[in-house]
């Protein structure tokens, strides 16, 4: 379809259309949002909406596809939550004043990076845009949360960028168009490539000097070695303009993270400890977040959740908040004063970005009005405990925004409306002219009976009467008995049988402004809420000030109530290697079981033993003390207390946690591949101040394969890395390197047998398991007895010779027709096991799978 034989409107949509290519373009039309061609295709496919068509002027179909306008927020979250970008096209100016056709314009464009509206997002996490860009030798990213005002300037060394942007979990990155990212990002993370000199550090460092109207950088704390990140950040805020083209919303001053203050983290470690999600669903349930998480604001959610994912690495930042939760452990009652305080206090940081951008509803300013009046009782019961660690350094630069909250109370009603005009939004007494306006809405009848009064003294007739008809309006009503008496400056308007009905200009002139004092009303509230939003948003810097504080003191308060209830300890950080934890328990899988049900275990690493090889049968809880000890230690440099009677950390620089066959297979990659670029990033990054987590190595091949990497991983973070190391592993072998390595030490999880059964004791003891228990654990799960006795024979059988089952060529010949089963290759028998992965199957399924063979096998005898 040619363009000249578009109708008008279509040539504007063309036009607009043009300009914003790479966006879904929602295009009003009256009451609806309107998407054409392929957009309508795309929308009716994510939204479900009906795919129409639209005659364009004689030519072909449109494909089209609408929403209505009031519930587009619905739509914009559905649509940036899959990771679409969408421009929203308004009319912007008034259809009825409009010559032709209505002018239109993008007024925002949204983007998985960049939302406003806090009901598209989750309360409990930041939404972060970042831009990266890399050189050499460092990776800089800067990062904003528009609807907190949060802006983050963060340089790390290239190979922990992974990890530092896994900790942000953007929703968008922007990139130099000439640095393809290298990373894996989540699937849903939109990137969007934007021109090199976007990113020159020169540039924007000067633009944001003048945005922060400082002189120079060095004002903000930013020095010549976060150039590579003030480069991102020029690029960010420029992308940010064009999303927004009618202002850039307030960002906060930047708050710059170089490397070694804080622990990258990165996403095996994260997912594997299951720090904010768990394995299976990535819910909060079963997280390190849920147990840790007893904050009473979404500034504080958020915070804790920002802790978490952020250990410190620097003993005295640590400190100085163990201190605080320390000062609060130790008082209870200020504790609950302040958690008291904090409830009923809202999402101050995200109303006040709204408010700075003139986005907040009245009703929303009045919750921050509120939410900041509760803030002295908040300072009251920090100050029982001040001056311990974070605690005094805030209370230092303490603001309540005493000033705005009182202004926002004295000038807002008590339950402003979430419309304007929708209920009275401003009180009484605040303005005199609305209040004016209000008594003329309310007191018609004094006004009419007003003017009655004064019409009658006038006229000396005394059954004049003020009356009021939708035709007519207002009106005075004269008997036909008192005609002569009427004035010259009545108008006659109707007639009656007995009476005349007229009107006069200072009736007609009340009539105008009753009948206009809610229009007015409105506009007059208008007015002075759009100053009052004006001047506490003006106030931005202060507001996000006062949202850090409470975010700290409500993770604080966390902290410390949860050290109470869980009996957990202050752990005594160190510059030392020594990680020492008595009696440490897991702190989500204890909260699994009734109290004291879980079964503490003790672990020492230091210099001289620094590889654990942690054996024993499954089932024994080799994974819970292999991800407690890790727990442990980033509870511990994130400044919270730990569950164990005591421990002694020495900081580690990373924490790297490698779990063996996990859910990858769901993403489509072979396991064992995953499982080996998981463990070369480990020895690629980890240092002798590294703890090393990890968990089977090497299952996901053959067994000699399998144990000989196991041995050589083993090897090589001994001997070179030297760090500390937790090995779990059903390789018995493994604990031989114990005889080889002068720094290895065998442990196993205790179990005691008592006759055929087993009994798990959950207790880490010296020395290497020293056999295997799979068939107790199969008897547990329930397989049949002559399964059972079979199974023990071949066992006897095979230990008697060689311990790996699948190597036929090592059976002695005697034995080989008993091991039919495995010699008549390729057997389907034996190919049905090839392909089956223990690992993944419920008991049920396994034995299942038992019965099918042992039959297969019994008939081929
Ligand atoms: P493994 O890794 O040796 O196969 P897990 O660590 O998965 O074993 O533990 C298996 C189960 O044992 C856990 O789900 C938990 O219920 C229980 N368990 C583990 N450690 C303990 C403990 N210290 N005290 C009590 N129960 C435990």
């Amino acid at each position: 379809m040619s363009g000249e034989s578009a109708t008008p409107l279509m040539q504007q949509y063309r036009e607009i259309k043009g300009r914003h290519r790479d966006a879904l373009l929602f295009f009003r039309m009256g009451d609806f949002y309107e998407m054409f061609y392929d957009d309508a295709e795309t929308a009716s496919r994510v939204l479900g909406l009906t795919l129409t068509s639209r005659n364009n002027g004689g030519a072909a179909d449109v494909p089209l596809a609408g929403v209505p306008a009031k519930a587009i927020n619905e739509y914009l979250r559905r649509l940036v939550g899959a990771g679409f970008r969408v421009a929203v096209c308004d009319q912007v100016e008034d259809p009825k004043a409009a010559k032709g056709i209505v002018r239109r314009e993008v007024v925002e464009t949204l983007t998985p990076g960049a939302v406003f509206a806090d009901d598209l997002l989750d309360g409990a996490r930041n939404n972060f845009l970042c831009a990266v860009q890399e050189s050499e030798r460092a990776f800089g990213i800067a990062a904003v949360d528009l609807s907190t005002g949060e802006f983050r300037l963060l340089v790390c060394a290239p190979g922990d960028a992974e990890a530092m942007l896994a900790r942000l979990a953007p929703g968008e990155v922007v990139t130099p168009k000439d640095q393809p990212l290298r990373l894996a990002l989540g699937e849903r993370v939109l990137v969007t490539p934007r021109e090199p000199w976007e990113f020159d550090a020169a540039i924007a460092g000067e633009e944001l000097a003048r945005h922060f109207a400082v002189a120079s950088l060095e004002g903000l704390g930013i020095g010549a070695p976060d150039a590579i990140a003030v480069g991102a950040a020029g690029a960010l805020v420029r992308y940010l303009r064009e999303l927004q083209p009618a202002g850039l919303p307030h960002l906060a001053r930047p708050i710059v993270e170089r490397p070694g203050r804080v622990m990258p983290l990165d996403e095996m470690t994260r997912r594997n400890l299951e720090l904010v999600e768990s394995l299976r669903g990535g819910e909060r349930e079963g997280t390190l977040l849920e147990v840790l998480d007893r904050t009473m604001t979404p500034m504080g959610a958020r915070q804790m959740r920002a802790w978490i994912l952020a250990p410190l690495t620097e003993r005295i930042a640590i400190d100085a908040r163990l201190d605080a939760v320390a000062a609060l452990v130790r008082d209870p009652l200020a504790r609950a004063a302040l958690r008291t305080a904090l409830d009923g206090v809202r999402d101050v940081e995200r109303l006040a970005g709204k408010t700075a951008a003139q986005r907040a509803t009245p009703r929303e300013l009045g919750a921050l009005g509120a939410s900041l009046s509760r803030l002295p009782a908040v300072e009251e019961a920090a100050r029982r405990r001040d001056g311990a660690g974070v605690l005094g350094e805030m209370l230092g630069s303490w603001d309540a925004c005493a000033d705005l909250a009182a202004e926002i109370g004295r000038t807002l009603t008590d339950r402003p409306p979430a419309m304007l005009g929708d209920d009275e939004t401003i009180r009484a007494g605040v303005d005199r002219e609305l209040d004016d306006l209000r008594a003329l809405q309310r007191g018609g009848k004094e006004g009419i009976a007003r003017i009655q009064h004064a019409e009658r003294e006038r006229t000396g007739i005394t059954s004049l009467k003020v009356g009021f008809n939708k035709v007519f309006g207002y009106f005075i009503e004269v008997t036909n008995a008192n005609r002569d008496l009427v004035p010259a400056d009545y108008q006659r308007r109707q007639t009656l049988t007995g009476a005349e009905r007229y009107v006069t200009p200072e009736l007609k002139e009340y009539e105008e402004k009753v009948l206009t004092a809610s229009e007015r009303i409105e506009t007059r509230e208008r007015t002075l809420f759009e100053a009052l939003r004006a001047r506490v948003g003006a106030a931005i810097a202060r507001l996000q000030h006062a949202a850090g504080q409470v975010a700290m003191l409500d993770v604080l308060a966390s902290l410390a109530e949860v050290a109470e209830r869980e009996r957990y300890v202050r752990p005594e950080l160190t510059e030392g290697f020594t990680l020492e934890i008595a009696a440490g328990r897991h702190p989500v899988v204890e909260r699994m079981m009734a109290r004291e049900k879980f079964i503490p275990n003790d672990v020492t690493l230091t210099d001289d033993a620094r590889m654990i090889i942690l054996t024993g049968p499954n089932m024994a809880g080799k994974s819970t003390i292999l991800r407690q000890i890790g727990l442990i230690a980033l509870m511990a440099q994130m400044g919270s207390f730990v569950p164990a009677a005591r421990a002694r950390v020495g900081i580690a620089d990373r924490v790297f946690t490698r779990v063996g066959a996990s859910d990858n297979l769901v993403r489509g990659q072979s396991t064992f591949m995953v499982e080996m670029s998981e463990t070369s990033a480990i020895l690629h990054t980890a240092t002798a101040r590294s703890l090393v987590l990890l968990d089977e190595i090497g299952r996901g091949t053959s067994t000699y394969d399998g144990v000989s990497i196991a041995w050589a991983v083993s090897e090589h973070l001994h001997d070179v890395i030297g760090c500390k190391t937790v090995f779990a592993t059903h390789y018995h072998e493994l604990t031989q390197l114990a005889d080889e390595l002068v720094a290895v030490r065998n442990y196993n999880v205790a179990v005691r047998e008592a006759g055929d059964e087993v009994l798990f004791l959950h207790q880490l003891r010296p020395g290497g398991a020293d056999r295997s228990y799979g068939i107790e654990v199969g008897r547990l799960a329930g397989l049949p007895p002559s399964v059972l006795v079979r199974a023990r024979e071949m066992l006897r059988l095979l230990e008697g010779g060689h311990l790996v089952p699948a190597v036929v060529a090592h059976v002695p010949a005697s034995d080989a027709g008993q091991l039919a089963l495995f010699a008549n290759a390729p057997d389907p028998v034996v190919e049905r096991l090839r392909s089956t992965d223990a690992e993944r199957m419920t008991p049920v399924e396994a034995l299942q799978l038992l019965d099918a063979l042992a039959r297969e096998a019994r008939e081929r005898r």
